[in-house]
């Protein structure tokens, strides 16, 4: 009797082990199909997410589930995040339809710890690894889950974990191949777009307690550098400027293109920043003062400092851009903040420039002529051609408020031949009604000789009006010749040999000597109006003397400019000057009103 009921007890338990047996092999087969599929799915070149997708919706239907979800305890709070869900009613959800409200309504256990799955009702939350849990919720109709089912779950729960980890890895090696597409190969810093985007991704982080600022440099006469050393000098010096920057924290630079860097920055105040700016500059200077001793390789820095968050970050580079330009050319400064009026004058100057080939088309630029005249007799010795810009409403604008922008631009060029060529049309018709022209003067700008130059196009017009070229004279700016231009001149050179005259307008202002003067083949010298103002002064009247006796000696003609009071142009007479213009003889006025005035 024993020893029958001790058989049926074997039989019962192996039945029992049996069975076991037989779930753990399907457990097992169910894993491995479950993997073999996610495996299939991503050779087959699906994404790792959306094999994960895939895997989700294969458990959810398997155990006819509502939903199954991930839960990631990411970052650097542990938050916990929804990244990948399948539901019955929706489907996978992608990161948007998470984001927007979709993910699990579930009341999520705090103490789902790693191996102690919280399993309540048709309910569950498993925790895979300590980055990631499975969570699920089952249909009514399914009935209580079996020990045997959760378990399978549990193991689910880790082999997804493995999964989420094996996908967050492939998003790291993609984020960081991505950030070597994205940054400059010669300095490895950023790019331009990937500069951006980093710098919004850091304002998320903004704080009250800090300071932000965008930091735009450039290196002085870098072209110079290419030129005279060679690329390969230039390149190392962009590298050295680049490991500079890295040596500082807070912060995330870029190279624009050339030698162009943009760098956001912060820290705890405006002072240390502009003191960290300071240093920086200087020992980059210092570092290659001892590679180049010849050299003074300096940065010009244009700093904004930001005021919020969400400020536009393009504005926020074009105004530190702005004031970067805003000191080029200025010897002694070497970087300067941005002020709100840098804004309001780009603002002009966007205007100006927008406007300038519909006014050039409408003839809304209209050329006045100022009389030169002999000091003794107030008997006219030619004119001068000056532009003005008829607005709109009426208004004639000062080329003062104009002509520097569109230096800037290099629009002047095509101001400058308008110019020329009405000058050149009315000579004509003098010339056609048998009347002999003034020599008039034209001014042309700097930009010219960053081109081209002026001597062929001015040829050709001249020509092509029947002018002869002694009847025009061409002003130059003095300050051109502060640095040496060898093209203006050969270009001056060659438009004397033509027959033009050559002038060297508002002498005085610039910084070339008399011994400059010499080498400046010039016929005629136009000495500035500030030379006159100082003239009260006892000593000042004296150096003016002797200084245009000099010019004299050496030049055909000497001009005053800005003649206002009789008591100057008695001076100048006594002084044995010829020449001058001013409003004391007469002002700039419309070419109509000067021919009828004087043309008669
Ligand atoms: P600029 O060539 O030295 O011209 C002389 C300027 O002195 C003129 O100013 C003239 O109106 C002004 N002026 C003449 N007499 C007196 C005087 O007695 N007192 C005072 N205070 N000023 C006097 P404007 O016409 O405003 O022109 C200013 C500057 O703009 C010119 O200086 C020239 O550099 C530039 N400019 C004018 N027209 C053109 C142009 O067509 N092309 C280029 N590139 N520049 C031009
Ligand atoms: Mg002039
Ligand atoms: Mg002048």
């Amino acid at each position: 009797m024993k020893e029958k009921q001790m058989g049926i007890e074997n039989i019962q338990k192996k039945e029992e082990l049996e069975e076991t047996l037989c779930l753990q092999n399907e457990r097992y087969n169910l894993i491995k199909e479950i993997n073999q599929e996610f495996v299939k799915l991503f050779h087959q070149g699906s994404d790792v997410d959306d094999s994960l997708n895939h895997t989700l919706e294969r458990i959810g239907k398997q155990y006819a589930l509502r939903f199954v979800a991930v839960l990631e305890y990411g970052g650097e709070k542990k938050e916990r995040t929804w990244t990948n869900c399948w539901s019955l009613e929706k489907g996978i959800l992608t990161d948007s339809g998470l984001k927007h409200g979709c993910s699990p309504q579930l009341l999520l256990p705090e103490n789902g710890t790693y191996g102690q799955p919280y399993c309540q009702g048709r309910e569950g939350l498993f925790r895979g690894s300590e980055e990631c849990s499975l969570l699920f919720c089952g249909r009514e109709e399914t009935g209580e889950w079996t020990d045997f089912e959760k378990e399978t779950l549990q193991e689910l729960a880790r082999m997804i974990s493995f999964l989420v980890a094996l996908r967050n890895h492939k998003k790291e090696e993609q984020r960081q191949i991505m950030d070597l597409k994205r940054r400059d190969p010669l300095t490895g810093l950023y790019m331009g777009e990937a500069f951006k985007s980093k710098v919004k991704e850091e304002l998320k982080n903004w704080r009250e307690d800090r300071d932000y600022a965008i930091i735009y440099t450039d290196i002085n006469d870098f072209s110079y550098i290419n030129d005279n050393f060679g690329y390969a000098a230039g390149n190392a010096i962009l590298k050295a400027f680049a490991d500079l920057i890295r040596e500082s924290e807070n912060k995330i630079s870029c190279r624009l293109y050339s030698d162009l860097f943009v760098t956001f920055f912060w820290d705890t105040d405006r002072d240390t920043i502009l003191q960290k700016i300071v240093n920086t500059s200087l020992a980059f200077s210092k570092r290659q003062k001892e590679i180049y001793p010849s050299c003074n390789i300096r940065l010009t820095t244009g700093i904004y400092f930001m005021e919020e968050k969400d400020e536009n970050l393009a504005i926020a580079i074009e105004n530190a851009n702005l004031t970067r330009k805003s000191i080029k050319g200025n010897a002694s400064a070497f970087c300067r903040v941005y002020e709100s009026k840098m804004r309001i004058r780009r603002e002009e100057e966007k205007q100006v420039l927008a406007e300038f080939q519909g006014t050039l088309k409408e003839g809304g630029f209209q050329v006045y002529v100022q009389p030169k005249f002999y000091l003794s007799g107030f008997e006219i010795s030619g004119g001068e051609a000056l532009v003005r810009w008829r607005k709109k409403d009426g208004r004639i604008e000062s080329p003062s408020l104009f002509i520097p922008i569109l230096e800037r631009s290099g629009y002047v060029v095509e101001l400058d031949f308008y110019v020329y060529e009405q000058v050149l049309a009315y000579m004509q018709s003098w010339l056609e009604a048998g009347k002999e022209p003034p020599v008039i003067s034209v001014n042309f700008s700097r930009s010219h000789f960053e081109r081209e130059g002026i001597y062929r196009r001015i040829m050709s017009l001249t020509k092509a009006y029947r002018i002869e070229p002694r009847y025009i004279e061409i002003e130059i700016t003095e300050s051109l010749f502060a640095t040496g231009y060898e093209l203006v001149k050969a270009e001056m050179k060659q438009l004397r040999e033509a027959g033009f005259r050559v002038a060297i307008d508002d002498f005085g202002t610039g910084y070339s000597s008399l011994g400059m003067l010499l080498d400046i083949p010039a016929d005629i010298v136009k000495i500035d109006r500030s030379f006159l103002n100082r003239e009260n002064h006892e000593n000042e009247k004296e150096f003016i003397q002797h200084m245009g006796k000099l010019i004299e000696s050496v030049k055909e003609e000497v001009i005053f400019e800005g003649i206002e009071t009789e008591e100057q142009r008695e001076f100048l007479v006594d002084c044995g000057f010829r020449f001058g213009q001013g409003f004391l003889f007469d002002p700039p006025m419309p070419i109509q009103v000067f021919q009828e005035k004087y043309m008669k």
